[in-house]
């Protein structure tokens, strides 16, 4: 007969379970997750930093079609938005690979691509919302613009404004409290209007026969060369100006911009560069484009993760479709905390808890279920046992009630390929919001998990 201590499951913290030690080594994995964040605002500039981090472990960037070998550590930049960074095994490639996805776009506010007017003596950007954002939260804030304009004669000019202390800001306006009785009547959701998320971009003119527009056109030209005509081929993205900070007097959590889901692309990432002899083949891949869909040829639904399973099969000898039958994928993305200011949406047994660990969430979806990947029973048990090994502290997941509303990730994507999948990830509080709240042992008990994926 079993003790009662062995018979029931109960759901503990990172600080229960794993103690001081481990706690502190959280603490001292989020400052390199900080810098991340504020040098990767846009999938472009996560790219750059995550290539930068790979490079110093000796990866080195990789070609469709050339050469592979075992023992290769490799990159492939898909158009500067998309990254696969992969490890080749020892083990014969037909036992599989260990593949990690996230995805390093963040839901922002893009600029149309006829952007600058002018009205009643102020500059303005026209945008277009990217992802799912709730518009009400987007004013009144500080804000900073980070992209790149593609001009007619081949540049493609890096820009960014409103990060540093020296830098100006830009701003969405809102009305006052004293004239926003109507307004206050409306539902958060229509309180703020996607065409009302106009960019306060200036308010002078350079001379008094000119326009505010004229101006903010020359000052751009002066320091970037552009003409109003670039904006046509630009992607120009506006998102909040803050830098990822502890929060908490205990300074156990970290707000910032865009945990979803570079809370995630970091632990796969730095995991897999922490791993340098691995047994396994071992691909981690940040994708673009999953807060729109998936869609593109920098999102998840593209065939580019088949060609490259293909490259990587062929190369070595082996057969990709029992390559990909042998694989298994943690797709890693974040899931929603239980928030005990919102008890209406959780159900508390169910959903993840901050300071929990890492969460498994076996299926996403809505409703009944519907659009989701459902890791199987045997995968997660799987898991369990080389969670075990490492002593990973993880928690089972799923988003809301049943009948409240739901969300996908890229998990569906993959296994669709004949690939086990599950998703894996940390509870993030205001998700979506333009500074989201994460607790740094749940980060760091996800780099473990990871890690122990990569290995056994
Ligand atoms: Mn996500
Ligand atoms: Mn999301």
């Amino acid at each position: 007969m079993s003790k009662k201590n062995e018979l029931l499951y109960e759901k503990k913290t990172v600080y229960e379970l794993a103690g001081k030690e481990v706690t502190a080594a959280a603490f001292d994995y989020a400052g390199g997750y900080k810098n991340y964040l504020d040098e990767g605002k846009t999938e472009r500039e996560a790219l750059k930093i995550s290539i930068a981090l790979a490079e110093k472990k000796g990866y080195r960037e990789y070609h469709l079609g050339d050469k592979i070998s075992a023992g290769d550590k490799l990159y492939y930049n898909n158009r500067g938005k998309n990254l696969f960074v992969f490890s080749i095994g020892s083990e014969p490639i037909n036992q599989g690979i260990r593949i990690t996805a996230a995805h390093i776009d963040a839901p922002r506010i893009d600029l149309k691509q006829c952007p600058l007017y002018e009205d009643s003596g102020m500059g303005f950007f026209k945008t277009h919302y990217y992802g799912g954002i709730r518009k009400y939260q987007w004013v009144a804030t500080p804000l900073a613009l980070h992209g790149v304009v593609a001009t007619k004669d081949g540049k493609v000019l890096d820009i960014t404004i409103g990060e540093h202390e020296s830098d100006p800001l830009l701003y969405i306006n809102d009305l006052l409290p004293h004239l926003g009785h109507e307004q206050g009547k409306g539902t958060l959701e229509d309180g703020i209007k996607g065409e009302q998320l106009n960019v306060l971009v200036g308010s002078m003119p350079e001379d008094e026969e000119h326009s505010v527009k004229l101006h903010v056109m020359q000052i751009l030209n002066e320091k970037y060369g552009i003409t109003e005509d670039d904006f046509l081929s630009s992607e120009l993205c506006v998102v909040p100006a803050a830098k990822a900070r502890d929060v908490g007097l205990d300074r156990s959590l970290i707000g910032a911009y865009g945990h979803d889901d570079r809370v995630c692309a970091y632990p796969i990432l730095t995991a897999l560069l922490d791993s340098p002899d691995t047994t396994h083949t071992a691909m981690c891949i940040l994708a673009d484009k999953e807060e729109t869909g998936s869609d593109g040829p920098s999102g998840m639904q593209c065939d580019l993760m088949l060609d490259l399973i293909n490259e990587i099969a062929l190369a070595l000898g082996g057969n990709p479709a029992v390559v990909r039958a042998n694989s298994k994928c943690l797709s890693a993305d974040v899931s929603a905390a239980y928030d005990p200011n919102f008890p209406d949406v959780f159900e508390k047994r169910n959903t993840p808890l901050l300071g929990c660990g890492a969460v498994f969430t076996k299926f996403t979806g809505s409703r009944g279920k519907s659009g989701t990947n459902d890791a199987s029973a045997e995968f997660i048990g799987w898991l369990r046992s080389i969670m075990a090994k490492d002593q990973v502290v993880w928690q089972a997941g799923e988003l809301g009630k049943v009948d409240c509303g739901g969300g996908g990730t890229v998990a569906k994507f993959i296994s669709k390929h004949n690939i086990d999948t599950i998703d894996l990830g940390v509870p993030v509080i205001s998700m979506h919001a333009p500074y989201e709240v994460i607790a740094k042992v749940d980060l760091y008990e996800t780099y473990r998990a990871v890690k122990a994926f990569y290995q056994y």
